[in-house]
């Protein structure tokens, strides 16, 4: 599933000013660009500075067509919170699906559009195996979220804000596979910032930070000074060494198994050298996209 916040990202994190050269345009720092930055400069560099297209997989659209389907679920009284209603909402999202460029590019056929939507809907109809939404009291579905955290401008899209009984819970939808448990506390680190951004905003601390794997499991943390510290300061790092690559304009290459799913391959000699490698040690998944670039370029 696309991050919503990557849905913020394209109109608004680029503005430079043309008048001056050393303006990379870079206003503020989503999870997402963040999470880019920190698995590899370079790729970060490809997307958000050159602005060469990353259009999302069938997967990660499909969930992006879950997550709209949720969020419209959520702002219904909570008795319409049905899957019937689900149902009836997908049906009316769907149009705008079909007419999606991203969507049109996969270049379905039928049996392949309807595994798509089944995709879609087993993530949809996973959320009842996690809670029942219709007990879920919503404060906010889709919140913007626009804060300076440890002097980083930080903004991003909560996908649900709500209310329990000890006070606010920061809610995202995840479609993927849930990560093993030794990556799960990294994965949380997306809900604790925009925890500290809801803090810094309304004034008053969540108590959790949540992440709904649908269909699968739910992984959550308190949202405590520490766990906040924490991640503030990896967001300050990160701001700091990106700000630094980007004066510099040298932009280090971090290679490692994500080349081989990298859509940028072709263009960087040390993946293809790293997924070369990889591959001669079997140690390539054979649908990885990246060994046709390897192919192509041998
Ligand atoms: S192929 Fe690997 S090293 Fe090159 S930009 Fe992509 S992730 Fe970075």
């Amino acid at each position: 599933m696309e991050d919503a916040d990557e849905l913020l990202e394209e109109p608004l994190d680029l503005i430079a000013d043309p008048e001056d050269p050393s303006d990379t345009g870079v206003r503020y720092l989503s999870p997402s660009s963040a999470g880019s930055f920190e698995q590899c400069p370079q790729r970060w560099k490809f997307r958000y500075l050159d602005r060469l297209p990353d259009p999302p997989g069938e997967a990660a659209l499909a969930g992006t067509f879950a997550h709209r389907v949720l969020e419209v679920l959520l702002q219904l009284p909570s008795a319409d919170r049905t899957p019937e209603q689900a149902k009836a909402i997908a049906r009316d999202e769907w149009p705008s699906m079909e007419s999606d460029p991203d969507f049109a590019q996969l270049s379905l056929d039928d049996a392949q559009a309807r595994r798509f939507r089944w995709v879609a809907w087993s993530a949809i109809e996973g959320l009842w195996r996690l809670e029942d939404p219709a007990r879920v009291q919503v404060q906010a579905t889709e919140q913007v979220v626009d804060a300076t955290l440890g002097g980083v401008p930080f903004r991003g899209i909560v996908d649900r804000l709500d209310i329990e009984t000890d006070g606010m819970v920061v809610t995202d939808y995840k479609s993927g596979r849930v990560p093993r448990p030794r990556y799960r506390h990294g994965r949380l680190s997306q809900v604790l910032l925009y925890a500290a951004a809801v803090t810094e905003m309304l004034g008053e601390a969540p108590r959790r930070a949540r992440l709904l794997y649908l269909g699968q499991r739910t992984i959550e943390t308190d949202v405590t000074e520490e766990a906040v510290a924490e991640v503030v300061d990896a967001l300050t790092t990160t701001w700091r060494d990106l700000q630094s690559s980007c004066a510099s304009t040298a932009f280090e290459t971090r290679t490692g198994p994500l080349c081989a799913w990298c859509p940028y391959l072709d263009q960087c000699p040390a993946g293809i050298g790293e997924v070369t490698t990889r591959h001669e040690r079997g140690a390539v998944r054979l649908d990885a996209p990246g060994l046709a670039v390897v192919a192509a370029a041998s």
